[in-house]
């Protein structure tokens, strides 16, 4: 293919700024405009609940890229700019600095935003979401010795926050409307080691617990109100609840969109001159033979480079085992692939230790692996879910057989 006239990338995150970058590594040459509503360039998020948070990284260390690469590379990139309206017809997106731009190819990265708890009282000063480099810096200004912080939230955000505000010497408290934590995206063996880790650093949990509103002093958050009638007292909140794909521009210009962008293993949207990566997109997953919504950095990059690829013409990049990381005090959490259609989980090693991986096996092949502090665990299972080749279930569970004979 030719290249291009002109690609608009919607969306300076992760996603959106991988893409500009990759589309100048992979030699397209017509312009790129990236446009971004955040007023910094395109950054990481994950540190903000992690090292940043605690003191541990710079705000430098979170850029993307330096600013200068942006001219350097001839990409125009315009912060604090956000796109209200999509025209296919026209072939052009309006923004709110009042100009419209035209585009022959248009990425969409508009990613997701944290849901918020319409309840009573959720504009009281000092009620936090954490999805951008701006609200990391109110969290970190809320938190410290003497502070107690509520989390309302017991999944990434929610644990990765307790363990940052437990480090920064604050109180914290979990609320959690689940019965165990991190249900949506891990076992139950997991949710336990995790609960037992979390509270002998202190950390307390009330789980199976439904948030009803806030109360406030002087118009600051004093209180989360339980709907069995206590209230927990704190200083600031962090809701932690999930996320909602930005997929309002697409929706509103006719493309196909179920919670997410429907995009094809190029990341084409349903109009050929249209393509959605990142959070925003609902995308293919061959391997489990199904379509999801996937809200990871990994995910990110890799549709960058399916999306880079199709614009350039290059052979479509081998799919990838979805995976994703945390980190909380001294655990490293890695998890590969999703526990689809699971009919047995095999724990290896011992929790006790705070090194074990848990398992899921759908027959004799494995869907997914949660693993702690265990990197040949994590390479290895990520291995055997790509390459679907059936395990022996006793070599897996016996942790003296290397991962590698388990794998052979
Ligand atoms: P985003 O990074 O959200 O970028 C989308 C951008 O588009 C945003 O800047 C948004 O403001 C902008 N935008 C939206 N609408 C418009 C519009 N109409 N016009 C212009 N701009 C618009 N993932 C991991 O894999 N590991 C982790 O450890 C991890 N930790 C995380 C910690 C935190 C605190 C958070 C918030 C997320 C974490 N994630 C982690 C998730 C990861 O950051 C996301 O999956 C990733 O950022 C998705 O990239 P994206 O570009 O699709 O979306
Ligand atoms: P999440 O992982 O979806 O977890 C939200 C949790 O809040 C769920 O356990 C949910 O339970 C619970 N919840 C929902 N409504 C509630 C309510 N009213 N009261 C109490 N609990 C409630 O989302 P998140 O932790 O907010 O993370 C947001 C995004 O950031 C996600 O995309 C996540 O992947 C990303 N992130 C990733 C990492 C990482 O990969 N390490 C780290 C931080 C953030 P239900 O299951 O009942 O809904």
């Amino acid at each position: 293919m030719s290249d291009p006239a002109h690609v608009v990338i919607l969306g300076a995150g992760h996603a959106g700024g991988t893409a500009a970058a990759l589309l100048r590594q992979y030699g397209f040459e017509g312009p790129i405009t990236l446009v971004g509503d955040e007023p910094i360039a395109p950054y990481q998020r994950p540190p903000l609940s992690k090292a940043w948070l605690k003191g541990e990284a710079d705000a430098a260390s979170l850029a993307l890229k330096p600013l200068e690469f942006y001219p350097e590379n001839n990409i125009d990139f315009r912060a604090g700019v956000t796109a209200t309206k999509l025209d296919r017809a026209a072939k052009s997106v309006a923004l709110t600095d009042g100009s419209s731009l035209a585009y022959d190819i248009l990425i969409l990265a508009t990613g997701a935003r944290a849901i918020a708890l319409p309840i009573e009282g959720a504009d009281l000063k000092g009620i936090m979401a954490l999805r951008t480099a701006a609200d990391a810096e109110a969290l970190k200004a809320a938190i410290g010795p003497g502070k107690t912080l509520a989390v309302v939230g017991g999944g990434y955000i929610g644990l990765e926050v307790a363990a940052s505000g437990r480090a920064l010497g604050a109180e914290v408290v979990v609320l959690e409307r689940e019965a165990r934590l991190l249900a949506r995206v891990a076992a139950e063996p997991l949710s336990t080691f995790f609960k037992a880790y979390h509270e002998t650093h202190g950390v307390r949990f009330e789980l199976g617990c439904s948030v009803t509103g806030f109360v406030g002093t002087d118009g600051r958050v004093s209180g989360v109100k339980l709907a069995d009638g206590r209230t927990v007292a704190c200083d600031a909140v962090v809701v932690g609840v999930g996320v909602t794909p930005n997929d309002e521009l697409a929706k509103d210009a006719g493309l196909e969109t179920t919670r997410g962008i429907v995009v094809d293993l190029d990341a084409r949207t349903s109009d050929p001159a249209i393509f959605a990566i990142g959070d925003v997109a609902h995308r293919p997953m061959p391997i489990y033979d199904r379509m999801f919504r996937m809200e990871s950095v990994p995910n990110a990059l890799e549709q960058a480079k399916q999306a880079a690829s199709a614009i350039t013409g290059r052979p479509r990049p081998t799919g990838e085992c979805p995976w994703q990381w945390s980190d909380q005090y001294d655990l490293k959490l890695q998890i590969a692939g999703y526990a689809f259609d699971v009919d047995q989980v095999i724990l290896r090693g011992d929790p006790a230790t705070a090194k074990f991986a848990i398992f899921h096996l759908k027959g004799d092949q494995v869907q997914s692996v949660e693993a702690i502090n265990s990197p040949p665990e994590f390479m290895m299972g990520k291995m055997l879910i790509l390459n679907r080749k059936p395990v022996d279930k006793a070599k897996l569970a016996d942790p003296s057989i290397s991962m590698k004979e388990v794998a052979a």
